[in-house]
């Protein structure tokens, strides 16, 4: 039916292959290309033998022409990026050029400043009409599912849907001291940023991490979760109407948090370039360097992921909540495509995105975030290719008014 080239053969971009691999119906032709080429020819080397043809490039997705030359040789229908954020730009200029749809995962980051903003990539909005091609940002699992649980809930259980949470919750365990489970450089930033939430109207900052509750978990159980701003706030604060709050939240263990505390007080977790040994270095990325790469992880991870919204709102006059959640075991994705549950979760979403887009389903000229199109067809894919989705009507809530309330 269709060809997709991957840019980036990291974590998640193992995963997208293995997926695209799997839905050769869609998938007849991938194009995996990279930084580092040799990442890209082993995948082939294990993923080769079945019905989708496999080629494999180098390529430096910071450079608009050397894309242009790739895209106009293997000619996608889409490019699914799964580099890193700052080449987001680079990558949809090069779209652009060529006329060929696009997908990421990760909204785009200048690389000197930690932002976390939507804005550079929905400037291109009128460009990718005109140019009559589809982008389809954050298609990941958050963002990316959570904003189709947002979608589906709005068409199936709402009239109006007035408050989101959202819950990430890794229950992985790795036996190491401390690593983090996809890129270290992307996942610090998150973390050690401000905290924001989206109340009436209004950002609200916090500090890092200065919310934490108790969550209790379906098959997991109960985890301490902090709450941290996440990039599909904005677009879901945005795109659903009349929404009164939505916040993230996520889960790290103590002894994770007490690792970062140290890395932070010495200064290893900044972003500003430092002189040494007469070579500018930014001290975040010598510290991804000595990390354990994520890949790694996959074969000494235990546990499971457990991430998921829960809505409050309105239906029929009656007040409702609902709570959709998927629940992801490490060991099983390890066994299925040699990743853990963080790079699955993230990879299998990007894939499906990407068949819709070659079936013509989710295709519409412009810059779109997930939860702009139809949900349904999303949602039966989550079933079939490894993120099945449950339901409750019951859920354990969360506090709603923090700033009044007396626990941090
Ligand atoms: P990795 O660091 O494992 O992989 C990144 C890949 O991109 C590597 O293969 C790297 O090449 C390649 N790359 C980096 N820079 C360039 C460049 N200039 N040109 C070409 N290739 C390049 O990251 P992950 O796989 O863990 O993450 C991939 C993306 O997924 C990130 O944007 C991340 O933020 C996002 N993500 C999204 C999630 C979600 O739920 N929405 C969750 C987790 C991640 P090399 O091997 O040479 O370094």
């Amino acid at each position: 039916m269709g060809k997709a080239l991957i840019i980036g053969a990291g974590g998640v971009g193992s995963v997208v292959a293995h997926k695209c691999v799997q839905n050769s119906d869609v998938f007849e032709e991938i194009m995996i290309a990279s930084r580092t080429k040799a990442k890209c020819d082993a995948l082939k080397e294990k993923l080769d033998g079945g019905k989708t043809i496999i080629h494999t490039a180098q390529v430096d997705a910071d450079n608009v022409d050397e894309l242009v030359e790739l895209i106009n040789s293997f000619k996608p229908d889409v490019v699914i990026n799964v580099a890193l954020p700052y080449q987001d730009l680079t990558i949809m200029e090069a779209c652009l050029a060529t006329g060929v749809h696009y997908l990421d995962t990760a909204n785009y980051e200048p690389p000197e400043t930690a932002k976390f903003e939507y804005k550079w990539q929905w400037a291109y909005k009128e460009k990718f009409e005109k140019a009559g091609i589809t982008a389809v940002l954050g298609c990941g699992f958050d963002p990316g599912v959570t904003g189709v649980f947002t979608a589906y809930a709005l068409k199936h259980h709402f009239d109006e849907i007035h408050y989101i949470d959202i819950l990430d919750c890794n229950a992985g365990d790795h036996g190491l001291p401390f690593a983090t489970n996809f890129n270290p450089e992307i996942n610090i930033r998150e973390i050690t940023s401000n905290g924001r939430y989206w109340k009436e109207g209004k950002w609200i900052e916090t500090k890092p991490l200065e919310y934490k509750r108790e969550y209790n978990f379906p098959e997991v159980g109960p985890k301490d979760i902090y709450l941290l701003y996440h990039e599909e706030l904005e677009s879901l604060a945005k795109n659903v109407k009349g929404l009164k709050q939505i916040r993230f939240w996520m889960t790290f263990s103590e002894k994770y948090l007490t690792h970062l505390r140290v890395l932070q007080n010495v200064g290893m977790t900044s972003i500003e370039p430092i002189e040494f040994e007469g070579k500018k270095i930014v001290p975040l990325q010598f510290l991804k360097a000595v990390l354990p790469d994520p890949g790694s992880l996959g074969p000494r991870t235990k546990g499971k992921t457990n991430i998921g919204c829960i809505f409050r709102g309105i239906k029929d006059g009656k007040e409702k909540t609902y709570y959709l959640y998927n629940v992801c075991d490490h060991e099983e994705c390890y066994r299925e495509v040699g990743s853990q549950a963080v790079s699955y979760t993230t990879g299998v979403p990007a894939m499906i995105g990407a068949s819709l887009i070659i079936k013509g389903i989710w295709r519409r000229p412009g810059v779109w975030n997930v939860e702009e199109f139809d949900p349904d067809p999303f949602m039966e894919e989550l079933n079939k290719w490894g993120l099945p989705w449950k339901e409750s009507f019951d859920p354990e809530l969360l506090d709603l008014d923090l700033e009044n309330s007396e626990v941090k």
